[in-house]
């Protein structure tokens, strides 16, 4: 097992990770900004050090300053966590270049992924479902543009190969409006990612979002853990998740499923990663995948029993799966609902004190967060300050237990977006299961 972790990240994910090491007796080292030196897992390190100013640029995705932190510290391995450093493929080269264990996929593994062309590419050949689209980048001969579109069918969507965080998108309805989108989204994508690399899908109407999470040792061995819905969305980003994704054709799932564990040995895939599809009328399409941890793993956690982190470090320390396929069973449901320090009503950051807090709890209920009374929300960074965690023996009852647990969590000071929460947790549409990926912005009037 690995000796000493450095974190390379902050907020809930520290925590989550820190705790995942203490359980399986490694040495923590937080490394923190300047403006986070009051968070949670900070104090509960057995070492810290502040890697630069308060602005991420200077800390949290300051490569030279992680690395010797972490040799001042000899740490071991390293735990990107989410969001900053976690997908980038030279942060990952320079920490394995500099003796330390990358907690994540191999760098190569992390560029594939990357680009979303090899991407598809990569899956397509290992029989993962994908897009109907262009099979590779767009050519310059705009004559055989029109006849990609034309055999894709419109409408259809350009997105740039390097595109990530719902940037580098372009729906395209009509057959007079193709030339010139292909040429914005490829200028966009120059100015944005540095490559100008486009491709064509069939933009689907109205999908779910559903995706597979996965764990791969590197050594031969990759099981699913069962799927997620995260398709209640605002501008693309996740509000409230769940798993199982309910009312889901057994037949398609059971293909997807043995296509993601396959596609893993296919690529010698190691950690822990997820497999984004949208999911209509019974198909599932691949979109890109995620070589990380993502916020939403807890909910595949509560219906596993698998801790999903632990297992990363395990897959880090060189050890082999510890869990078979078939030792994993679904059991009940569970939501989660992402608390955010925003004003519910027009999104707007809602950074600063935290006078009083109060997390709910009782059985099912789990709360992943770093916050406590008295804490300081600081405005650089992600707005993210709880995840609120339930389950259920069935959908049901987990999510009755998630509407107590709302009514129960008291967060003063700032302002959070609870409120949305209570909306949603309540919303018919929503209880009944399976909305689409626009549901949540049409109910807000988006
Ligand atoms: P990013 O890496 O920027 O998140 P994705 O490829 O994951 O980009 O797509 C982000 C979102 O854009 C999806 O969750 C979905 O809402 C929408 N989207 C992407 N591709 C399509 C498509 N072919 N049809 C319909 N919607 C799409």
């Amino acid at each position: 097992m690995l000796d000493k972790v450095l974190i390379a990240n902050r907020g809930e994910i520290a925590l989550r990770i820190l705790r995942a090491c203490k359980e399986l007796g490694i040495k923590t080292v937080a490394v923190h900004s300047v403006a986070d030196r009051d968070l949670m897992h900070v104090r509960l390190a057995d070492e810290a050090v502040c890697i630069g100013p308060a602005p991420s640029t200077q800390s949290y995705l300051n490569i030279p300053s992680i690395i010797s932190a972490a040799e001042v510290t000899d740490s071991v391995g390293i735990h990107p966590g989410y969001g900053f450093l976690a997908e980038n493929a030279g942060f990952a080269e320079q920490v394995e270049q500099s003796g330390f264990t990358f907690i994540g996929p191999r760098a190569d593994t992390i560029r594939l992924m990357g680009d979303k062309v090899s991407a598809i590419k990569a899956m397509k050949k290992a029989g993962v479902p994908t897009v109907p689209g262009s099979d590779g980048p767009l050519p310059e001969d705009n004559e055989t543009i029109h006849k990609i579109a034309k055999r894709i069918g419109y409408p259809v969507i350009i997105k740039a190969a390097a595109g990530g965080g719902g940037r580098g998108m372009r729906v395209v309805h009509t057959e007079a409006h193709l030339t010139n989108a292909v040429q914005v989204t490829r200028t966009e994508a120059k100015a944005a990612f540095g490559d100008e690399t486009v491709y064509m899908e069939k933009f689907l109407e109205k999908p779910r979002h559903v995706e597979v999470q996965v764990l791969a040792d590197g050594q031969g061995n990759a099981i699913h853990l069962y799927d997620r819905d995260c398709s209640l969305q605002r501008r693309h980003q996740k509000v409230v998740e769940e798993a199982p994704a309910p009312g889901i054709d057994p037949e398609a799932r059971a293909a997807v499923l043995k296509s993601c564990v396959d596609a893993c040995i296919e690529i010698g895939y190691r950690g822990a990663g997820t497999f984004e599809f949208l999911y209509e009328n019974g198909g599932f399409y691949f979109i890109e995948m995620n070589t990380r941890v993502q916020v939403e793993h807890p909910v595949t956690e509560q219906v596993t029993g698998v801790d999903i982190v632990k297992e990363q470090l395990r897959i880090a320390s060189g050890m082999p799966l510890s869990i078979k396929q078939e030792d994993i069973k679904l059991n009940g449901h569970a939501f989660e609902c992402r608390i955010n320090a925003e004003d519910p009503r027009n999104f707007m950051p809602s950074p600063g004190k935290v006078s009083y807090f109060h997390a709910p709890g009782g059985n099912g209920v789990r709360v992943d967060s770093h916050l406590y009374g008295g804490y300081t929300v600081p405005p650089h960074y992600d707005s993210l300050i709880a995840k609120l965690i339930t389950w259920g023996e069935d959908r049901e009852t987990a999510l009755i237990r998630m509407q107590n647990a709302l009514d129960e969590m008291v967060v003063e000071g700032i302002k959070t977006n609870i409120p949305l929460h209570h909306d949603i947790v309540r919303d018919a549409n929503f209880a009944r299961g399976g909305v689409n990926i626009h549901y949540l912005e049409k109910k807000l009037g988006l």
